[in-house]
């Protein structure tokens, strides 16, 4: 692991601010790891704030619902920040927001009574998914083919720009907790733990005093990258090693995002489905880097202007992390369930230099979380050799970046890898 360089003081003080709705939103069908959703609503209908848009095809998946109410102007091939191009439901916002009125929140008491069968099936019909950026649909996640006896509740946001779910923490401490309980409940653990790196001071000091009657541990985590990928938490905190082909249920552990617990809050406490997230919306481009809170299917663009004036035009637009992020060739791409961060970069953020022969100076293996020789997959990929990369282990890369980062020569490499890792899952 290594420690990045720092960006994260032009948010991290920053309060939460509503976006004011899009008069359009597009609501891509894709938004989560595992095949598109099918669209409930044509062209001309009218939905609600709230209302299920899209239904699942299969099991690995989760529903759509409308992040506005208003009338639906067409289902369309749209930009989509992960997947390039893809289907989207296009929707005119009336600006009335108005929801179904069969939606009730619960008190406390309330939500104590409901069974774990009920809070898996609240979370599966509010279409939450890993809001970390995995987008793995969390129902699924919430039902372990085995018992499972230790939650991780994910708060150490290592990438060094992000800083939405550190205002999370800050902001909404005691949900985060009410969320943390019912994800417990569900999977009867008796070990949680809530990691969060040491960077993030106001939420440790929140965490501790909420936390102060509950048999939770606090862990604070070194702040280095990548801390907050799942298996190097599971090592770091209950000293476990998830082996090549394994998942953390198999040893007993599960790791949720800290976004992602506070949604499972809003859904069970507000009867509120998965329509907004937090975005931090930051880079050197923009004069009032901020943390947003965005209906799902906004255009980045206007984050963009919301944040604005640009102080310098953008070298690269990156949606995610810069470390694990997906740069954008436009702007018109809107927010989906899984959008961490908008960054823009200037040319020395961007880093855009020639790419050069491998050195073999061997930085990339030294650096590798999961270790791999990235060099040699890289070369396997150029050659379009996939049983070569799959042999050096290619489908263990978490794609945390720090192969790139950290090479001499400007090897693209995790493009390369990323390649191979989706050529050799066909
Ligand atoms: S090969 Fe994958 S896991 Fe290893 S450093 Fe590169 S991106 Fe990270
Ligand atoms: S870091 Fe770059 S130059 Fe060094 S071995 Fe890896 S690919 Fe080659």
């Amino acid at each position: 692991m290594v420690k990045l360089e720092e960006q994260k003081h032009k948010t991290q003080d920053k309060f939460i601010e509503k976006l004011p709705p899009s008069s359009k939103v597009y609501i891509p069908l894709s938004q989560h790891l595992g095949e598109a959703c099918a669209s409930l609503v044509s062209p001309n209908d009218a939905v609600l704030l709230g209302e299920k848009i899209a239904s699942i095809q299969v099991h690995v998946s989760a529903p759509i619902h409308s992040s506005v109410s208003g009338k639906v102007l067409a289902i369309q091939e749209a930009p989509h920040p992960v997947l390039g191009r893809a289907k989207a439901i296009v929707i005119e916002n009336n600006g009335q927001d108005k929801s179904p009125s069969h939606q009730v929140t619960k008190s406390p008491e309330d939500a104590e009574k409901i069974t774990p069968e009920q809070i898996r099936n609240i979370v599966f019909e509010a279409g939450i998914v890993g809001m970390g950026g995995a987008s793995f649909p969390t129902h699924i996640k919430l039902n372990p083919p085995k018992p499972v006896d230790t939650l991780i509740i994910n708060g150490a946001e290592c990438e060094p720009y992000l800083t939405g779910d550190y205002r999370l923490m800050v902001e909404k401490t005691k949900e985060i907790i009410l969320g943390a309980e019912l994800v417990a409940r569900c999977l009867g653990v008796k070990n949680i733990y809530l990691a969060i790196e040491d960077n993030k001071p106001e939420a440790i000091k929140n965490f501790n005093y909420e936390l102060r009657f509950t048999s939770y541990e606090l862990r604070i985590l070194k702040s280095q990258y990548p801390q907050g990928g799942e298996k190097q938490l599971i090592k770091n905190i209950v000293n476990k090693e998830v082996p090549s082909g394994k998942l953390p249920f198999e040893l007993g552990v599960v790791v949720h995002n800290v976004a992602t617990v506070y949604a499972i809050y809003e859904a069970v406490y507000l009867a509120k489905p998965l329509y907004e997230r937090v975005v931090t919306v930051t880079g050197s481009c923009l004069s009032q880097p901020k943390n947003l809170l965005v209906r799902i299917g906004s255009p980045i663009k206007e984050l963009i202007a919301y944040c604005g004036p640009l102080k310098e035009e953008p070298a690269k637009i990156i949606v995610g992390g810069p470390m694990m992020g997906i740069a954008q060739y436009t702007d018109e791409v809107p927010v989906i369930k899984s959008t961490t961060g908008i960054i823009l970069m200037n040319e020395r953020e961007a880093r855009i230099q020639e790419e050069e022969f491998c050195i073999r100076c061997g930085a990339c293996v030294r650096e590798c979380p999961a270790g791999l020789m990235p060099c040699l997959i890289n070369l396997a990929a150029e050659k379009e050799i996939w049983a070569q990369a799959k042999t050096y282990g290619v489908m263990d890369c978490i794609e945390c970046g720090l192969c790139s980062y950290v090479c001499p020569a400007n090897r693209n490499l995790v493009q390369s890898i990323k390649r191979a890792k989706l050529e050799c899952a066909e």
